[in-house]
């Protein structure tokens, strides 16, 4: 038995913004796994107190935060003696800053992690992201932000992670392409007729993951591998053009390097959350966890193909957001929210999504340099923006 590297002499002290969704809880199993690695120091979430109650309770950790102030007063009573609670939004800004902890790890879906992700690095604490809506949105800001104060970002996204593995130690112009796999999502064989009819639920079952909602449609559109393009074209340094996706139905190859001399490097493993977590966590050092090995003869094939770009426009979009940079990113980040949402509402046909995006992004005008103020107000704009539009995009 290979035992890995021995735990530091203390563990890691850890935030988790967005404890109680699908990251979240998956950070708890790995802090219940390797407690001589990483010690819980503080958990937030939206409106879920219950749950956070429950994980404050089990972890014994000291500081919490709900972005609810509602559900942050329904809560207080619920909590450990001795467990501070932050309320609102800012309630997320103040935990890490009374916690300083070494590690952050962004799990929020959505915007609401920008902040409090900019408050982790002034506070000098390393970002593991889960949120790629933190570097889609303001890429620029947050590198720019690490760098000056010299605290890393450690991918957890399974693609990026898988990327940062394959990068590791290595000069970025050595890098010819970057290459994204991709499951393809629920509706990889689906004709194109075929879309404008499937219903939620058919979007809701991926074939290879289990996420939440938001990142589960998105699996379906495509879109989210469009984030993941935008969001390695600023943890790697590395332009637009030099990043691609390919599909890999099987989930098992993560992403891949392919090197200007030709060779590619890879990683695979099965498709487990806990593992790019884990690896963030532990990082530089390798210790066992719970991925189990993968049995190559079991698995017979592993399978690659084109992403359907036509049928699937998502691709596309993003990869023009992130070409054209500014606040577009922001803008098609910001209207595909809304887009989902009133997806999983019955508010808007499954096609209806990505032609909101579109009809968002073409109606803006890009703010090429933008400020913080600048991208949040982008971000606005596109939301009141692409509300406005759904009607015009709705089911018949
Ligand atoms: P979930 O919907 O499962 O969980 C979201 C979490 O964020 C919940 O804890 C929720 O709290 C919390 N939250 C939402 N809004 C706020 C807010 N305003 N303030 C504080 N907390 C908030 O999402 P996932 O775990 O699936 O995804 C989280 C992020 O990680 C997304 O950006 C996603 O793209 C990314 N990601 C997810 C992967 C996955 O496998 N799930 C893989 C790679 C990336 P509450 O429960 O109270 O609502």
């Amino acid at each position: 038995m290979t035992p890995g590297a021995a735990p530091p002499t203390s563990p890691r002290r850890v935030v988790i913004l967005g404890s109680t969704g699908s990251i979240g809880t998956s950070a708890l199993k790995v802090a219940r796994d390797l407690p001589a690695w990483m010690q819980v120091v503080g958990l937030a979430a939206a409106g879920n107190g219950t749950a956070l109650a429950d994980q404050a309770a089990e972890f014994n950790v000291p500081h919490v935060a709900l972005a609810d102030p509602t559900a942050a007063a329904a809560t207080a009573s619920l909590l450990p003696a001795g467990t501070a609670l932050h309320r609102g939004a800012s309630g997320l800004v103040d935990l890490v800053e009374a916690t300083r902890p070494d590690l952050v790890l962004v799990a929020i879906v959505g915007t609401a992690g920008l902040r409090p992700a900019l408050a982790a690095i002034a506070a000098g604490a390393d970002l593991a992201v889960a949120s790629k809506e933190i570097l889609v949105m303001a890429g620029e800001t947050v590198m720019a932000a690490a760098r000056e104060k010299g605290v890393r970002l450690l991918p957890v996204d399974s693609e990026h992670n898988a990327i940062f593995q394959c990068l590791e130690g290595r000069d970025p112009d050595s890098v010819a392409r970057l290459l994204l796999t991709a499951s393809g999502g629920p509706f990889r064989a689906l004709p194109a007729a075929d879309l404008a009819r499937v219903t939620v639920a058919e979007a809701l079952k991926h074939p290879t993951w289990n996420m939440g909602r938001k990142i589960t449609i998105d699996s379906a559109t495509l879109f989210n591998k469009g984030l993941e393009m935008i969001e390695a074209r600023w943890l790697f340094d590395v332009g637009m053009d030099r990043i691609e996706v390919v599909v890999h139905p099987q989930s098992i190859v993560h992403s891949m390097v392919e090197f200007v001399d030709g060779s590619v490097l890879a990683q695979l493993s099965h498709s487990d959350m806990c593992f790019p977590i884990q690896y963030a966590v532990t990082w530089p050092a390798r210790t066992r966890g719970r991925l189990r090995p993968v049995d190559f003869a079991a698995l017979g094939q592993l399978t690659f193909e084109a992403p359907r770009t036509r049928d699937f426009p998502a691709l596309e979009l993003a990869r023009h957001a992130g070409t054209t940079g500014g606040t577009l990113p922001a803008v098609l980040n910001a209207a595909n929210e809304v887009a989902v949402a009133a997806f999983l509402d019955g508010r808007l046909p499954f096609p209806g999504i990505w032609r909101v995006v579109e009809d968002t992004m073409n109606r803006h005008p890009v703010h090429p340099h933008p400020s913080l103020e600048d991208i949040l107000e982008a971000d606005a704009w596109a939301r009141a923006r692409a509300e406005a539009a759904l009607p015009s995009f709705r089911c018949a």
